[in-house]
């Protein structure tokens, strides 16, 4: 045994389960992914959850007894000081599901006895991109992600900022425009409700369906996606690129906010709208910077996420890693 540490990360989300085993450089050593199928239940999800952990342990070749700590990375609302799940948007029917209390006792006979931390996914997933993606040796950073919805977690003095029950940093949720487009989180004018990928998509779909002229009236309405807005928009379709303007407009504006708020150093953006790259990034940078009091924007970048597909159980790990620490 070298004395290094091994870590178990366990992710929940809305379509997947991840899990896989880490070590102190995040590395994955095995993983698996399998659909969550969360209509049936906390009770059948946790249960194939633990199963899954167990087999990753298995895969990595890790002895069981050697595994430091568990991480869990699950979308919020939940309390990381009691471990309990309150009622996650992207799992209907989760109603204040103890998590933590549960793997505890369902990995008791296994793993012998190392502390389960849970982690809002956003948070995990910068103290993921802070320990071992674009984020590495940057002291104060803001983590961006932007896919479904747009959650975001912030590190400042190398610490994530958990707030009272760790559901600090609900960034998407940072309202743009008092009296603007409603959200379903009961505010308006909401960064998510106008830039998320779903409604990079709905508001392309609205215009197709009032009847505007556009490439994309040859897809299915029902499914355009805000990749295939994105691509319309590098073809030179007006409506898409009028789109595409507006959400780097408001993600710049979304960005310039967070470094007055937190003079960063980085904005790291990730998630699946990301995928494009510099027709994201490139104008959202620059509309930030210019947005930005100068002085904070001299000592910032926005640059994109390092850590790939991977980043909910890498996060988890992450999470576990720095509690652990904490815990010491
Ligand atoms: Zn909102």
């Amino acid at each position: 045994m070298t004395g290094a540490r091994r870590f178990l990360g366990l992710d929940i989300g809305g379509t997947k389960l991840a899990a896989g085993v880490a070590g102190d450089d995040g590395r994955l050593l095995s993983r698996e992914v399998i659909p969550a199928r969360t209509e049936d239940g906390p009770e059948t999800v946790i249960e194939r959850l633990v199963a899954m952990g167990r087999r990753v342990v298995d895969a990595s070749g890790v002895a069981p007894s050697d595994i430091a700590a568990t991480g869990v990375s699950c979308g919020g609302p939940l309390d990381i000081r009691t471990g309990i799940v309150r009622e996650p948007t992207n799992l209907p029917g989760w109603i204040d599901v103890p998590l933590v209390a549960r793997l505890t006792t369902d990995f008791a006979d296994f793993l012998g006895g190392g502390p389960v931390y849970l982690e809002n996914d956003a948070n995990a997933a910068a103290m993921a991109e802070h320990r071992y993606g674009a984020g590495r040796g940057v002291r104060n950073l803001v983590y961006l992600t932007i896919s479904t919805g747009i959650g975001g977690g912030v590190i400042l003095d190398d610490r994530i900022v958990e707030g009272e029950s760790g559901n600090a940093a609900e960034i998407g949720h940072m309202s743009l425009s008092h009296d603007g487009w409603p959200c379903p989180c009961g505010s308006r004018g909401c960064l998510e409700a106008f830039a998320s990928g779903t409604n990079i998509a709905q508001r392309a779909r609205d215009r197709l369906a009032a009847g505007e002229p556009s490439s994309l009236a040859a897809l299915a309405l029902d499914t355009i996606t805000s990749g295939e807005v994105a691509e319309a928009a590098r073809a030179g379709d007006t409506l898409a690129g009028e789109v595409w303007d507006d959400t780097v407009r408001v993600l710049g504006a979304g960005v310039a906010s967070i470094i007055n708020l937190f003079n960063p150093r980085l904005v790291i953006l990730g998630g699946g709208v990301t995928g494009v790259g510099d027709q994201l990034i490139a104008p959202v940078r620059r509309i930030a910077l210019e947005r930005a009091f100068p002085s904070m924007a001299a000592e910032a970048d926005v640059v994109i996420a390092r850590l790939g597909a991977d980043i909910g159980i890498v996060g988890a790990v992450a999470a576990a890693q720095a509690r652990l620490a904490d815990a010491a």
